[in-house]
């Protein structure tokens, strides 16, 4: 089963998987208005420059390789200004917040790891993150035959108990899961209800590699939630990717039109943003991800 390519809208999504190979998929939603001030505007305008120019610091995709996500769903991509129109009423409030919600034994098996997605959430979305306590995996989306849980019916779950200001609600578990119709999922998501589930249990072993694909997964999939489109112009976190391999080949970070997004949308500036960035992947054993944004910063100005 192919997953439709996402248009802009509300539509829900999957972070799916085939009978072929690991399928990233996906979907979303979230709100604010576009009264910036000009000074808001000229800094975030200088940053795009820095970030685009001709010896700007990004690149753009190339032709996407036979298999590739964009070979297989040729999507349309969304602009800032379109971004804008669909999110503009939208944006979080004072009390918003993010809220991770541990499945079974997650938060107690992978203390360490919810702790590094709780601190990345705060830093990347620039928006405070709790964890709600551990709740029981629902014994009624378990699948006996399949040994594996339905994400979709715990989507559903988590719609009706998402509390008002969770601007995203999102349970993690490391059990396997699958939505009807496919082999597995390494999650789902509603940007309609702003909730999400997502299973680390195929994201393989090694520490370093589990972090940076948790990671990449969680501010992929939470941008979804907060109206982001799969990106079809850079190297960038929310590029589609239809294999483990494909998002290892992805940057950790957003381009710098999704930056410019997630700028707007929670009203931060990309250097301070940068900085916090910089500095969180330099303590947790992520340096290779440092430079680059730290390169832009000498660019922009720190
Ligand atoms: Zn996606
Ligand atoms: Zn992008």
């Amino acid at each position: 089963m192919e997953l439709a390519p996402r248009r802009h809208g509300r539509l829900r999504a999957v972070v799916m998987g085939t009978l072929f190979g690991l399928t990233l998929a996906c979907a979303f939603v979230a709100s604010l208005d576009a009264n910036d001030t000009k000074e808001v505007k000229a800094k975030r305008e200088s940053v795009w420059k820095a970030f685009t120019g001709e010896d700007g610091e990004w690149t753009k995709l190339g032709k996407p390789a036979p298999g590739d996500w964009l070979a297989r769903f040729p999507e349309e991509g969304e602009t800032f200004e379109e971004y804008v129109e669909e999110m503009k009423d939208g944006r979080p409030t004072p009390t918003s917040r993010i809220v991770f919600v541990p499945l079974g034994d997650f938060a107690k098996d992978h203390a360490e790891l919810m702790k590094l997605m709780q601190e990345y959430s705060e830093v990347f979305f620039a928006i405070k993150t709790e964890v709600a306590p551990a709740r029981a995996l629902p014994p009624k989306a378990f699948a006996k035959s399949r040994g594996q849980y339905n994400g979709d019916k715990i989507l559903n779950l988590l719609a009706k108990e998402r509390p008002e200001d969770a601007i995203a609600y999102v349970a993690f578990t490391d059990q396997d899961l699958y939505s009807p119709g496919l082999n597995f999922v390494f999650g789902e998501g509603s940007e309609e209800d702003r909730v999400g589930v997502w299973s680390i249990s195929r994201l393989g072993d090694p520490p370093e590699l589990l972090a940076r694909r948790t990671l990449q997964l969680m501010n992929h999939e939470v941008g979804h939630i907060f109206g982001i489109d799969h990106c079809i112009f850079y190297e960038c976190s929310m590029d589609g990717s239809n294999s483990l391999e494909e998002g290892d080949r992805h940057p950790i970070h957003f381009c710098p039109l999704d930056e410019k997004k997630l700028a707007w949308f929670f009203g931060f500036e990309t250097p301070a943003h940068y900085r916090k960035l910089s500095a969180f992947y330099k303590t947790h054993g992520l340096a290779g991800e440092a430079p680059f944004l730290d390169r832009v910063l000498e660019r922009v100005g720190k």
